[in-house]
């Protein structure tokens, strides 16, 4: 079984968004508050996150993380990898390299914004360990196998993720601007698929609300879900009307496949 927790689910402002004073960001509804987009999918012996943005210290100490084998990496954005840094905590306690897996233009991306990262511990020094590993193919920790999927997004190289563990399977695509045929493909048969929404009006990197609905119409999972949302989209007023079958995400949310 693959258990799932969402640690964050705003876009790349995170929710409340600074200097805005929108009925959203003034609200105090605890499903209004997101982080930077980021989840944590465990079986019964891993853990994994996917996405270290510039919340993560904030979201290993609220969502209780204990322990990290892998990190897998969307793309080089900064919501998605800035906190990349405070992965050394798991690497210390864990007193080994922590594998951090995403495409090749990915992990130059990542040398060049933490050069001092290193693979042993050298006295003296507080530096995380990694292992920047290339992902192309299918990988597996445990008992979940994760398999990049392309998509568009910004002109960058990004991928989404489906997830396949041993009694369910689900997708996860944060930062998207549509799906190639291919794409669609390996999203087929999944028990939840989690697709971002940026907002109501049209952007030319991410998905809108209506185009993300659309899509996950076409992906048809058992379960959707929404993130990587900004302020424009308020729980209490779009939860309640959104088609059956799909649900705003939140920080915290827990599901299991
Ligand atoms: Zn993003
Ligand atoms: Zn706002
Ligand atoms: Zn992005």
């Amino acid at each position: 079984m693959i258990r799932l927790k969402f640690l964050g689910t705003g876009w790349s402002h995170g929710v409340p968004t600074i200097g805005c004073t929108c009925p959203v960001c003034t609200d105090t509804h605890p499903r209004n508050y997101r982080r930077r987009s980021s989840i944590q999918v465990m079986d019964d012996a891993y853990s994994v996150v996917v996405d270290v943005g510039p919340d993560f210290r904030d979201q290993a100490l609220s969502f209780q993380i204990q322990q990290l084998d892998a990190v897998f990496i969307t793309h080089q954005h900064a919501d998605h990898v800035m906190g990349l840094d405070d992965v050394r905590r798991f690497s210390w306690i864990q007193k080994s390299p922590l594998p951090v897996y995403a495409e090749g233009t990915v992990l130059k991306r990542l040398s060049e914004l933490y050069p001092y990262v290193r693979q042993a511990r050298t006295g003296g020094t507080a530096v995380p360990l990694i292992h920047f590993t290339p992902w192309q193919h299918p990988v597996t920790v445990g008992s979940m196998t994760f398999t990049p999927i392309e998509v568009p997004h910004a002109g960058m190289h990004c991928v989404g993720i489906r997830i396949d563990g041993d009694t369910g399977s689900l997708g996860y695509v944060p930062d998207c601007s549509g799906f190639s045929d291919e794409a669609l493909a390996q999203l087929e048969d999944l028990d939840v698929m989690i697709l971002n929404a940026l907002r109501v009006e049209p952007h030319p990197a991410h998905l809108s609300l209506e185009q993300s609905l659309e899509w996950l119409g076409r992906i048809n999972a058992k379960r959707s879900l929404l993130t990587h949302m900004g302020c424009p989209l308020d729980y209490e007023a779009l939860n309640p009307q959104l088609p059956e079958g799909v649900e705003m995400a939140w920080d915290g949310l827990q599901l299991s496949v």
